[in-house]
């Protein structure tokens, strides 16, 4: 499996619930490695762009609405197959159905508010990284434990 990066987000229901250190610990305890990461405030332009997939679909409004109405922690994770181990950890997209021991399955109960984002494909994860952190590149760094991961 290749190494890997992917975009994750904590949405703001999750920054505002104080849920930021549960995930990223999560995510590096899996042996992930944070390569970039930042708490921003969303624009309408900038959620519009991300979620332009489902422009279409009939909770496309409420679902900018939420992205943008507070704080959210960007980050880019690297890993053997990263894209896909962060999906499996973040459980199915609403949280009901998400198995215990995923991020949905423990920490959300609605699909509005389901506390976090995973690129779902090496298309996505290039896109996405390529929107939120355009400019910046992602750090090249090797940690000592790396070797045991
Ligand atoms: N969403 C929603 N209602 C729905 C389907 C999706 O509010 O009926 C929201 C939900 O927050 C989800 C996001 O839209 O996380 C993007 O949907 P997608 O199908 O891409 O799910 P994800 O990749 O986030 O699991």
């Amino acid at each position: 499996m290749a190494l890997e990066q992917t975009f994750v987000m904590i949405k703001p229901d999750g920054v505002q619930r104080g849920l930021i250190g549960d995930i990223v610990s999560r995510l590096e305890r899996r042996g992930l490695r944070l390569v970039a990461a930042k708490l921003m405030q969303v624009s309408r332009q900038l959620a519009e762009k991300h979620y332009e997939e489902h422009r279409d679909k009939p909770f496309f409004g409420e679902l900018v609405s939420f992205i943008t109405s507070g704080p959210v922690f960007a980050m880019v994770w690297e890993g053997q197959g990263a894209i896909a181990v962060v999906r499996q950890m973040m459980g199915k997209t609403n949280p009901q159905e998400a198995a215990p021991g995923t991020i949905r399955g423990d920490l959300a109960l609605s699909i509005g508010m389901n506390v976090v984002h995973g690129s779902d494909s090496p298309e996505s994860a290039a896109r996405e990284i390529a929107l939120w952190f355009g400019g910046e590149t992602p750090l090249k760094y090797e940690r000592s434990m790396d070797r045991w991961i």
